[in-house]
C-alpha cells in the first residue's frame, strides 16, 4: 500500500536516546521513514504536515499493565469494550498496551483470551493491543491486594495449558513463584516465549532466586502485593521487594500515579535499581476517567477518592485511575526525573522488558509509527498509532468530561444521547452521537468518554 506520508515538523524530538531540538519525524505506510534535524529528512511534496512547534515529540507510551478504563475492563470480553478502553488510553498517550486480565475463574480468563485473539494488533480506535498480560490466578492469597483471594490457587498444568493455548497473544503472565509447581509453570512460559513475571507473592529471597533460575525475569508492580523484609525470631528474612531491588536479572514496573508509591519511595527504588531495569505502568482499572465517589459493576464496588481507586473499606488501593501521561508527569514534576529519562521509563524500557522493542518503544526508522506530541505541561496534544492520528486535542469536541446515555434510537441510526457531566454528576444536555459509534440496541449508560459524543 502507498498512503500519503505524514511529517511531524518543528518540535523538539526525544527518540528517546537523543534529543533533536527542531526535528522531523516522517511517517509512511504506518512506519517511521526518517527521524532527524529538519535538513536531514526529505519530506515528499504531497506529505501531510503536522506542526509540533512548542511541543515535544516522543515515542507513544507502552503500558504493560492496564486493566481498562472509561467504564470497561478487558475481562468484559467484547470488541466494543476493547475499543473504548484503547481509545481512552490513547488520549493519555498510550500507543501500545498489554491488555491485563485480572484473577478470576479460568473459564472467564479463557473466554476473554478468545475475544482478545481477534483484537490483538487489529484495534483501530486507539492504542494497539500488543498482547495480553494474565495477572493471576496463581497468586498468594496473603498478597491478594484488591484481587479476589477466593479465586487464587496453586498452578495446575491441566488448567494452565488452556490459557497457554493462547501463547500467540499472551506476552506475560504474573505468578507467585513460591506456590507448588510455579517453577515448572515458569519454565513452560519461557518455552512458549511468554515473559514470566513475579507478582502478588509472599516469596522469600531464596524463592525468588529459584524463580530467576527457572526463567522469571520481571517483577509485577514493585512494592504492591509483594513480601518485604520480615523477622523470624532473631533472623531477618528478605522478601520479594529486596530481591527485586538487588537482582539485575529482574526488571520491574512501578505504578506511577503518585499514589501507589509516594515520590520519595520512587526515588529510593530508582536509586537502588537504576533506570535501565525499571519502567512505569498505570495498572488502570475500569473507573479510570471517572469522578470521585462509589461506582458499582456486577456487584463489585470501587471507590474513587484521592485520585486513586480503592476498595470500599479503604483497606487497599484497587488499581489506579491514571493514564500514562499522568505517570510521566508524576516522574518529572513530583519525583524530579529529567523528561528524557521519564520517557524511557514509559517507552523503550517497558517495550524491552516485554520483548516488543524490535518494533516499538523508540523513534527509529523502520519501527511502527507510534508517536505522540506533548505540550509544555506534558499533556497529550496528539496521538499517532501505526501512522494514523487517533487523537487530536485540537479537533476533539469542546464538550469535556462527559459520559453519555442513549435515550432513544431510530431506524435511521441517529441516536439521541443525554450528556452526563463527570464534574457536576448531572445531566447537562441532550444531543446526538455519531451513529457509527453507537452500539445498536444499547439501553444503558454507555460508559464512554466525551469524544464518542458531540
Ligand atoms: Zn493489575
Amino acid at each position: 500500500m502507498n498512503s500519503r506520508a505524514l511529517a511531524v515538523v518543528g518540535g523538539r524530538v526525544l527518540t528517546p536516546f537523543r534529543e533533536i531540538r527542531e526535528g522531523t519525524v516522517l511517517v509512511q505506510d504506518g512506519r517511521i521513514e526518517g527521524v532527524g534535524a529538519a535538513h536531514e529528512v526529505d519530506i515528499p511534496a504531497d506529505a501531510e504536515r503536522v506542526r509540533a512547534n512548542g511541543c515535544t515529540v516522543v515515542p507513544g507510551f507502552v503500558d504493560i499493565h492496564v486493566h481498562g478504563g472509561a467504564g470497561v475492563d478487558f475481562m468484559d470480553a467484547s470488541a466494543k469494550a476493547l475499543d473504548i478502553a484503547c481509545a481512552f488510553h490513547a488520549k493519555g498517550g498510550t500507543t501500545s498496551l498489554l491488555a491485563t486480565l485480572r484473577t478470576g475463574p479460568v473459564a472467564d480468563i479463557v473466554h476473554a483470551l478468545g475475544v482478545l485473539r481477534e483484537a490483538v494488533g487489529r484495534t483501530r480506535a486507539g492504542a494497539d493491543i500488543a498482547g495480553v498480560h494474565i495477572e493471576g490466578p496463581y497468586f498468594a492469597p496473603a498478597e491478594a491486594g484488591a484481587q479476589p483471594p477466593d479465586a487464587m490457587k496453586a498452578p495446575d498444568p491441566a488448567e494452565w495449558s488452556r490459557m497457554l493455548d493462547f501463547a500467540d497473544i499472551v506476552r506475560r503472565m504474573s505468578v507467585a513463584p513460591e506456590l507448588p509447581r510455579a517453577l515448572e509453570l515458569g519454565r513452560e512460559l519461557v518455552a512458549r516465549g511468554i515473559v514470566a513475571s513475579i507478582g502478588h507473592t509472599a516469596a522469600t529471597f531464596e524463592d525468588v532466586i529459584a524463580a530467576v533460575e527457572a526463567g522469571y525475569t520481571h517483577a509485577t508492580h514493585i512494592y504492591s502485593s509483594m513480601s518485604g523484609l520480615r523477622r523470624v525470631r532473631a533472623f531477618r528474612i528478605l522478601g520479594v521487594i529486596e530481591a527485586t531491588l538487588l537482582l539485575d536479572e529482574l526488571s520491574a514496573e512501578m505504578i506511577a500515579d503518585g499514589r501507589h508509591l509516594p515520590p520519595s519511595l520512587i526515588r529510593l527504588i530508582i536509586k537502588a535499581k537504576g533506570l535501565d531495569r525499571l519502567c512505569i505502568c498505570t495498572d488502570a482499572v475500569r473507573v479510570a476517567g471517572f469522578p470521585p465517589g462509589e461506582h458499582t459493576w456486577a456487584g463489585r464496588t470501587v471507590l474513587v477518592e484521592d485520585e486513586v481507586a480503592k476498595l470500599p473499606d479503604r483497606s487497599f488501593f484497587a488499581g489506579s485511575i491514571a493514564t500514562m501521561d499522568r505517570c510521566v508527569r508524576t516522574m518529572v514534576q513530583e519525583v524530579g526525573l529529567p523528561l528524557q529519562e521519564a520517557i524511557k521509563l514509559a517507552t523503550i524500557n517497558p517495550a524491552r522488558f516485554m520483548r516488543l522493542d524490535s518494533d516499538r518503544g523508540s523513534l527509529v526508522s523502520g519501527k511502527r509509527a507510534d508517536l505522540i506530541l506533548l505540550d509544555q505541561v506534558l499533556a497529550v496534544r496528539m496521538t499517532i498509532v501505526g501512522g494514523r492520528v487517533v487523537y487530536d486535542r485540537n479537533i476533539a469536541p469542546a464538550t469535556k468530561n462527559l459520559l453519555c446515555r442513549e435515550v432513544g434510537g431510530s431506524r435511521s441510526r441517529r441516536y439521541r444521547h443525554r450528556f452526563f457531566s463527570l464534574e457536576s454528576r448531572r445531566v447537562s444536555g441532550v444531543g446526538e452521537c455519531q451513529p457509527e459509534l453507537t452500539p445498536a440496541g444499547a439501553r444503558r449508560w454507555m460508559d464512554v468518554e466525551e469524544h464518542f459524543c458531540q
